[in-house]
């Protein structure tokens, strides 16, 4: 069994609330939620972090965002959202499988802490 508990995820052998899924992406309810909404959206291959992608992942990237967005919508956030990556210790990332945070529900303040 991976280490890693986004893989884990992927696979099913640790349970998620998937909002969305297809061949490559994965998109579930964050257990620790930081806002009403809080989605992780995740590539289903394993890259650690931000930092690790290439020039090979940007569509990889670029789809991370645009899920994010058509789940803002279908969720109802039209009164705005955040979109995060946490990458490397000082970024706060906590889990080295590659995700993007979508916050809302809320008002977010800025900067964060
Ligand atoms: P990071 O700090 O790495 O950017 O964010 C990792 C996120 O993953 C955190 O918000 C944390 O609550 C969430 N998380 C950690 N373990 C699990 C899990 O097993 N299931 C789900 N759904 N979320 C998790
Ligand atoms: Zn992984």
């Amino acid at each position: 069994m991976s280490t890693c508990i986004f893989c884990n995820i992927v696979k099913g052998s640790i349970p998620s609330q998937k909002v969305y899924e297809d061949k490559d992406f994965l998109a579930f309810k964050d257990i620790n939620p930081a806002a009403p909404t809080h989605i992780l959206v995740i590539p289903k291959k394993h890259i650690a972090r931000v930092e690790e992608t290439t020039e090979s992942d940007v569509f990889m990237l670029g789809r991370l965002v645009f899920i994010a967005k058509k789940l803002a919508s279908e969720l109802g956030l039209e009164d705005g959202y955040r979109l995060v990556f946490n990458n490397g210790k000082d970024g706060g990332q906590e889990v080295e499988h590659i995700h993007l945070h979508l916050l809302g529900g809320r008002s977010l303040t800025w900067p964060p802490g």
